[in-house]
């Protein structure tokens, strides 16, 4: 395998197919550049899109709403998707010192909410439906069983024997990435002991557009807004716990669910499926190398807390666009090393950041019987409390600067 002619020569070679990738492949096709995405998973999107699930639903910051919009696919998404005005934090570890409840609100910082919680389903599905639409675009519903990187060219040997090769290869394959292991890119991972539960749910108060995360000791429990009376939860426990819950029947654990709540939303009228993920932590230690970039979670894996993992995978695609398209229009090579360079150079400084600061603020709930974190976490949110520009700057950075954004995510 991999010594045949490819069938298929590409500027840009997009390998997974989940949001982060979809995205970047929409991205780079529309700048012109002749791409493929390759993912066993189209077959499903093509032949049964609504067998499809996924109980998660993704916080998007209004960068990445901002990007959806320029590629149309944010109107296909927005009926089902609710604003985020108010992120509200309450500390429920019942540890001394305790923590004052938080609220970080969007109209301190203007006329738009935070961003919008969208069900995952609904992100695949309208990104499948636009990638269906592009010009430049192969979609290849297949996985790729070998892959070498040359010097002038990345080339991949699919399951079915054909033989694709891109100048740019985009590693958009997940946390276990065969691209990232092929492009020589080590990693540092790392495990919490922690299960995040994912379900909908409906309920009988309004939830006012606010999340609240109410942080208890085995980990947060948060609810984030969706349409109607409707709402997310990601609950994270101990994995032992999160095995018995996830057994339970919708009552026994409704009943479980407000307790936690301690009355927020009133009642709980229907629960919907659930999904239980592992909470784990990974970061690669370059984020390109070799034509090789890393897109999402093959770069980046991080705890549901404070909505950064798609985010940064969506800024990831956007900047990799924005690179490829400009190299491509300028010599021809949208996988050279400048490109290689840069590409690492700014995700660095984006990624690094904000792993540190989601592991810390993990760790001082798990680990927060340790009175110096307890004390930083309550100290922090007390400062954060009572002056509104720190609390200004805090959430200015959560959302990421204008300035520090790819282009096609920042305000007009
Ligand atoms: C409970 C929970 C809540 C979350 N909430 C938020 C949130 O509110 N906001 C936020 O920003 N993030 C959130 N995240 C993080 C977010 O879900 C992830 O960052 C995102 O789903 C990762 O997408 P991806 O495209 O990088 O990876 P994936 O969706 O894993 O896609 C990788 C794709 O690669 C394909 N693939 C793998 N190997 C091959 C191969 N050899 N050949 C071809 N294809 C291959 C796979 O089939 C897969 O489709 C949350 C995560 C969890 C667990």
């Amino acid at each position: 395998m991999g010594q045949g002619a490819p069938s298929g020569n590409f500027d840009a070679v997009v390998l997974g197919g989940g949001p982060a990738g979809l995205a970047a492949s929409i991205l780079m096709s529309g700048a012109g550049l002749k791409t493929a995405c390759a993912d066993p998973l189209f077959r499903q999107l093509r032949d049964r899109p609504d067998s499809f699930r996924d109980a998660r639903t993704i916080a998007l910051l209004q960068g990445a709403i901002r990007m959806l919009e320029r590629i149309d696919v944010w109107p296909h998404m927005q009926a089902r998707s609710a604003p985020l005005w108010v992120m509200r934090v309450e500390d429920h570890t019942e540890r001394w010192p305790g923590a004052p409840a938080m609220d970080f609100r969007a109209d301190e910082l203007g006329d738009e909410p935070f961003g919008y919680n969208i069900p995952m389903p609904v992100i695949v599905g309208a990104l499948w439906n636009r990638a269906l639409a592009c010009d430049n675009l192969e979609l290849i519903d297949d996985a790729a069983a070998e892959i070498n990187i040359g010097a002038d060219a990345a080339r991949l040997t699919l399951d079915s024997g054909r033989i694709i090769s891109g100048r740019l290869l985009a590693a958009a394959d997940g946390r276990n990435s065969p691209a990232r292991k092929a492009a020589g890119i080590k990693v540092n991972r790392w495990a919490y002991d922690q299960t995040a539960i994912a379900l909908t749910f409906t309920h009988e108060l309004p939830h006012d557009d606010t999340s609240v995360e109410f942080h208890r000791p085995p980990g947060p429990f948060t609810i984030i807004p969706l349409p109607g009376d409707n709402s997310a939860l990601v609950w994270v426990e101990r994995p032992e716990e999160a095995r018995r819950l996830m057994a339970l029947d919708d009552e026994a654990l409704a009943a479980i669910m407000q307790e936690h709540m301690h009355g927020r939303l009133g009642r709980i009228t229907h629960i919907g499926p659930r999904n239980a993920f592992p909470v784990a932590g990974l970061t690669a230690r370059d984020y390109a190398a070799r034509r090789t970039a890393l897109v999402g979670e093959s770069a980046h894996v991080l705890p549901p807390i404070g909505a950064q993992g798609l985010n940064l995978g969506m800024r990831d695609a956007a900047l990799l666009s924005e690179l490829a398209a400009e190299a491509h229009r300028w010599d021809g090579d949208p996988g050279g090393s400048e490109l290689i360079a840069e590409y690492d150079r700014r995700r660095r400084r984006d990624i690094f950041p904000r792993t540190a600061a989601v592991d810390f603020l993990n760790r001082s709930l798990l680990f927060g019987g340790f009175p110096p974190l307890q004390g930083l976490r309550a100290l922090g949110l007390t400062a954060l409390k009572s002056l509104p520009a720190l609390r200004r700057g805090l959430m200015s950075q959560g959302l990421v600067p204008d300035e520090d954004l790819p282009a096609i995510m920042r305000r007009a």
